[in-house]
């Protein structure tokens, strides 16, 4: 199925639902995969064949779970953002019993299979992702929007490899500092854990930990039990094992990232400018396997 031409962007960027369309303006495909709260399939628009995933949810889940509020705040943020690292949401429609997301296709799927297909990517890879995570949040949190939920399930890649952050079923706008618990334990941070305000840098920590998984393929505070796992996070118990071999700036990096205290963890701007990213990440973001 071609990716091209560009769509018209099923419009306009739905803040409510968009009458226009139906399941009959698509031709279904082949599922992509299945989530909680229904399956995503690939689908191409019949009049401009442009191809697209749809995610499908069924109503009485989404009753059943009470997640109408979180459903609709996903959708309105992710269709206001804009940036080539972060999945299209075009529209949505419904009808009795399904509410149907027209979002961009991942040709790539998840990277988290790659990550278990490769066990830990190079170190060039590596970078080229951290800098487009990096680039994606910058970019969001100037909109006032904080992910929370950074992980390698969330993060799609295209056809060109370029990654992609999708589901924002987390993410909140907001821009003073915020005391809900939620998140992947792995990937929290320690003012998370600890049930104590937190803010924008919450993704940086979280950068860090994606970035010492992608590099070790286990994240930096994986334990038997989540318990463990809270007291390897509030301790910051962090060490390199000496396979496979990081180089000393790659752990530079994620040592500036993995810090209790927020405010001194990071910026954004400085992980772009930091030379392991400088020396290693393609700015195109695009990586071929
Ligand atoms: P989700 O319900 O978002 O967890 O999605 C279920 C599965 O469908 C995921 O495991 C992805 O591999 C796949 N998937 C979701 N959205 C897309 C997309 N836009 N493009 C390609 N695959 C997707």
């Amino acid at each position: 199925m071609a990716t091209r031409p560009e769509p018209q962007d099923p419009q306009p960027p739905a803040k409510t639902s968009t009458p226009q369309w139906s399941l009959d303006n698509f031709e279904i495909g082949k599922p992509l995969g299945r989530g909680k709260f229904g399956r995503v399939y690939v689908a191409r628009e019949v009049k401009s064949k442009y191809v697209v995933a749809l995610k499908v949810l069924h109503k009485k889940q989404i009753n059943k779970y009470r997640i109408h509020h979180q459903l609709k705040r996903e959708m309105e943020i992710q269709t206001s953002l804009r940036h080539p690292n972060i999945l299209r949401l075009y529209g949505w429609f419904h009808d009795d019993e399904r509410i149907v997301l027209i979002l961009e296709y991942a040709h790539g799927g998840e990277l988290y299979g790659l990550l278990r297909e490769k066990s830990h990517l190079p170190e060039k890879q590596a970078a080229t992702y951290i800098l487009s995570l990096a680039q994606a949040l910058a970019y969001c949190h100037e909109k006032h929007v904080i992910h929370r939920d950074i992980k390698p399930e969330n993060l799609l890649l295209d056809h060109e490899g370029r990654l992609k952050i999708a589901d924002f079923g987390w993410s909140v706008q907001s821009s003073s500092k915020r005391r809900t618990m939620c998140g992947t334990l792995d990937y929290l941070a320690p003012e998370m854990v600890e049930n104590r305000a937190h803010d924008y840098a919450v993704d940086n920590w979280t950068l860090g930990v994606l970035c010492y998984e992608f590099l070790y393929s286990t994240p930096p505070f994986e334990a038997e039990s989540q318990r463990d796992t809270f007291k390897r996070i509030t301790n910051i118990d962090l060490n390199f094992p000496s396979t496979p071999q990081v180089s000393a700036e790659a752990k530079h990096l994620i040592s500036q990232l993995l810090v209790k205290e927020s405010s001194k963890r990071l910026s954004l701007q400085k992980i772009m400018e930091h030379p392991w990213i400088v020396k290693n990440a393609d700015p195109s973001g695009i990586w071929n396997n």
